[in-house]
């Protein structure tokens, strides 16, 4: 059984632990748009997990977990073209996150379709990025 946390104060504690490791594989840019010099927050691709796990958190910036965490407020567009390398990522949960967000312009934008047509993604990662919340 996972342990359970008492509280949501609890569960943020042990989330915000994960920041140094995550400061650190992110090279303290955002890991999706490679911005420097702003505000990183952890992000967690949805699903999320009663129990914070690490394997599922994303480093990002201001503007990416804004547009993540809101797909009623994205805006598609040339600005994403960025998601063209994080869909090549090692972190499973980038991989994840960039699908989905590739997904969500692809009938408005012709790169972000050529960009999925072009990307082989693991099985498991494709069954994540279509679980959306
Ligand atoms: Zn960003």
């Amino acid at each position: 059984m996972a342990k359970g946390y008492e509280t949501n104060q609890e569960r943020l504690a042990v989330l915000s632990s994960f920041g140094k490791d995550l400061a650190r594989r992110a090279k303290s840019r955002c890991e999706l748009c490679e911005a420097s010099g702003v505000k990183l927050s952890i992000y967690e691709v949805p699903p999320v997990p009663r129990e914070p796990d690490f394997g599922i958190c994303a480093f990002l910036c201001e503007n990416c977990l804004e547009h993540a965490d809101h797909p009623k407020r994205f805006v598609a567009g040339e600005s994403w073209r960025f998601l063209t390398q994080s869909l090549w990522s090692e972190v499973p949960a980038l991989q994840a996150l960039s699908l989905r967000l590739l997904r969500r312009q692809a009938d408005s934008q012709a790169w972000a379709r050529e960009a999925l047509e072009d990307a082989w993604v693991d099985p498991a990662i494709e069954e994540w990025a279509a679980r959306e919340k």
